[in-house]
């Protein structure tokens, strides 16, 4: 006979039919003065609960504009874009943006227990949880300061910390990173990695332009062309979790690195002859 906790160990490992995310043949096009836009062309993609997954590419390419459509900001022109989520007591999306996206008026403990709030934490509750986060994100010292008061890099942290703290089924992340120097940037990677393996409830979708990045947090490493972005080669990450920095050194690692790159520089030169 089973134990209960054999039972319900087979019932986690059980195979879910239903990706969390399922993209169909999603077009979408901008209307502007000089024309029509294609963001989005023909994209068709399926993300596994559990699983993380980067979108790379040129700039322009599409990738933002697949994120809001995942946050269900935006709709697509065509096509079908289907959010499975678990139907638990939990948040379901959160989104951290290249822009920062936090409240100016806002004290930064505040804007990170914000959202933990409005899912009905009590405020002692919910300063205590971003109060971690803030720590985790080198932000320890600054609870109390204003946006206006910090450095992009720091408001960038305070915008990953308000999307980590909520912990959503599905975390969608837009170039977090983009504006922290390199250090740092190596640091939060190492962090949202560390967390990530932690407790793997998570499913997320993050835009990043380096391609390290990409390969240390992912599963797979999704690839898209030049405008209009159609999805261009999807990258399986041959590497066992749970991951250390030093993975950036072992073999499969540095091959897959240089083929996502000869893939990427093509898109990259498509992208600087187009018009
Ligand atoms: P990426 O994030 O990959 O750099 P985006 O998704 O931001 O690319 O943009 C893809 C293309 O769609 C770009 O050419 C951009 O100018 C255009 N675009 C995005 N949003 C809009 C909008 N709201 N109106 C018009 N054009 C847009
Ligand atoms: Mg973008």
């Amino acid at each position: 006979m089973q134990t209960l906790n054999e039972m319900s160990r087979v019932q986690l490992d059980a195979p879910r039919p239903t990706p969390l995310i399922q993209v169909e043949g999603v077009h979408k096009r901008f209307a502007t003065r000089g024309g029509d836009v294609v963001a989005l062309e023909g994209v068709s993609l399926d993300v596994a609960e559990r699983e993380f997954i980067s979108l790379l590419g040129p700039s322009g390419c599409g990738k933002s504009t697949l994120v809001r459509l995942l946050a269900q900001l935006d709709r697509p022109t065509e096509g079908s874009l289907r959010l499975n989520l678990p139907d638990v007591d939990r948040t379901a999306v959160s989104v951290a943006f290249q822009d920062y996206s936090i409240l100016p008026w806002k004290t930064v403990e505040n804007n990170v227990a914000f959202g933990l709030r409005m899912q009905g934490r009590s405020k002692k509750a919910a300063l205590a949880i971003a109060h971690e986060w803030l720590d985790t994100m080198k932000l320890a010292g600054f609870e109390k300061a204003y946006p206006a008061q910090l450095s992009g890099g720091m408001k960038q942290r305070v915008a990953l910390a308000r999307a980590l703290a909520l912990d959503p089924a599905l975390l969608l992340l837009d170039e977090p990173f983009a504006a922290l120097d390199a250090q740092m940037r190596q640091l939060l990677q190492e962090d949202i990695l560390r967390q990530w393996e932690h407790d793997r409830t998570r499913t997320a979708v993050a835009v990043t332009h380096d391609i390290d990045e990409a390969i240390l947090l992912s599963d797979r490493v999704v690839l898209m062309t030049a405008r209009p972005g159609r999805i261009k080669e999807v990258f399986d990450v041959p590497i066992a979790r749970p991951r250390t920095p030093e993975v950036r050194y072992e073999k499969a690692f540095v091959e897959l690195r240089h083929t996502i790159w000869e893939s990427l520089r093509e898109e990259v030169q498509a992208k600087v002859a187009a018009p």
